[in-house]
């Protein structure tokens, strides 16, 4: 047996800690964001039946330019877009790591504005880059002004801009990310994982594509189609961009069973967004609710809403998990992270709150 500081590790590794919420399986998972709905039954069915499907041709590698599920998703996404526009991945942060590996390495610097999501500078550190956090304004929006006084002090070869940002739930508006691409001389990816969760679903930088040909926006079927233990995550941006990618793509790097499952669960976007209206609903209710309580949400785009007023993120955090409730304490000082539930899960996690207040 040898220890990892025995191993001859890379020196930029040396003392790091892996990503690593919580796996635990109490009744009420309301940690990592995650949709609280199943696949709906007949939506699996059909899942299943296109993986049988494609089981045959098993012996073959897949589709390596996974060209139905690239026109499935620029159907899905609709604004013009064309097959050719269209990226995926394992996960959105696969297709995140491919960015970074394609347009920054060694040398390069990624500028993101904190707090924002955990894995950026991990990602970064993974490729050997920089990682430069700015700091969001004290209610975590930001402006066109921030934004391009950030992009001209750095001068940045790739930004991630998160709307709707995680851990904050803030929205991005469009001028501020036009005022990103327009000012940034590299890159600039807008992290959309929450979209579908948006007050207005129309404010996309999807837009904005035509514009910026250096202008990315990521997407994840994690969130909004129930589809975390799959993983797939897309993408789109000028073609160009897209050649890019395919450079440091593994082979064959989607399954064709991940092909298969993506393209069947699209067919069923519009059962899958009915839940999403549901879980925004439930996002509402924690904002008005908690707030009632004495508690201070911030305002949410997104499938989960951060918590301020918590005068112990911790002790909070435990209290929960003893009545078999999960949530996130994401490091910012008196908050706590609570993801959108079923009903009777959000109804949970509230009643814990309260009780917790009146103590
Ligand atoms: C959940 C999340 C993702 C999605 O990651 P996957 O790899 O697609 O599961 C991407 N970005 C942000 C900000 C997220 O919170």
């Amino acid at each position: 047996m040898t220890s990892l500081d025995d191993l001859p590790i890379r020196d930029d590794l040396r003392g790091l800690t892996p990503y690593g919420a919580p796996q635990l399986h109490v009744p009420v998972r309301l940690n990592v964001n995650e949709n609280a709905y199943r696949v709906p039954e007949q939506v699996a069915l059909d899942i299943v039946q296109e993986i049988a499907r494609a089981l045959p041709d098993a012996n073959r590698y897949p589709d390596r330019e996974f060209d139905t599920l690239r026109q499935s998703f620029a159907d899905y996404l609709g604004h013009g877009l064309r097959p050719e526009q269209i990226w995926a991945g394992n996960g959105s942060n696969e297709v995140l790591q491919h960015v970074l590996q394609a347009f920054g390495g060694p040398g390069r610097t990624l500028l993101s504005f904190t707090p924002t999501y955990s894995m950026y500078p991990l990602l970064a550190q993974g490729v050997g880059m920089q990682w430069l956090p700015v700091p969001r304004a004290d209610d975590f929006t930001l402006t066109p002004e921030a934004v391009r006084e950030a992009i001209a002090e750095h001068d940045p070869d790739v930004v991630f801009l998160c709307s709707p940002n995680n851990p904050t739930g803030t929205a991005i508006d469009l001028e501020t990310i036009e005022a990103a691409a327009a000012s940034a001389r590299g890159i600039v990816l807008v992290d959309e994982a929450y979209a579908e969760f948006a007050h207005d679903r129309s404010r996309t930088a999807l837009t904005l594509l035509d514009r910026y040909p250096r202008l990315l926006v990521s997407r994840t079927m994690s969130k909004a189609f129930a589809f975390a233990g799959i993983r797939v995550g897309y993408l789109a941006a000028d073609p160009a961009v897209v050649d890019a990618l395919r450079l440091v793509r593994l082979p064959y790097h989607l399954s064709a069973i991940t092909q298969a499952a993506a393209v069947a669960a699209l067919r069923h976007s519009d059962t899958m967004l009915s839940r999403v209206d549901d879980l925004r609903a439930q996002r509402d209710r924690l904002v008005v609710e908690l707030g009632a309580l004495g508690y201070q949400p911030y305002p949410s785009d997104s499938n989960f809403v951060l918590v301020g007023g918590v005068d112990d993120p911790q002790a909070t955090f435990r209290a929960l998990l003893e009545q078999g409730i999960l949530i996130r304490d994401v490091g910012l000082p008196h908050t706590v992270r609570i993801t959108a539930g079923t009903e009777a899960e959000t109804s949970a996690v509230i009643a814990a709150m309260a009780a917790l207040r009146a103590e």
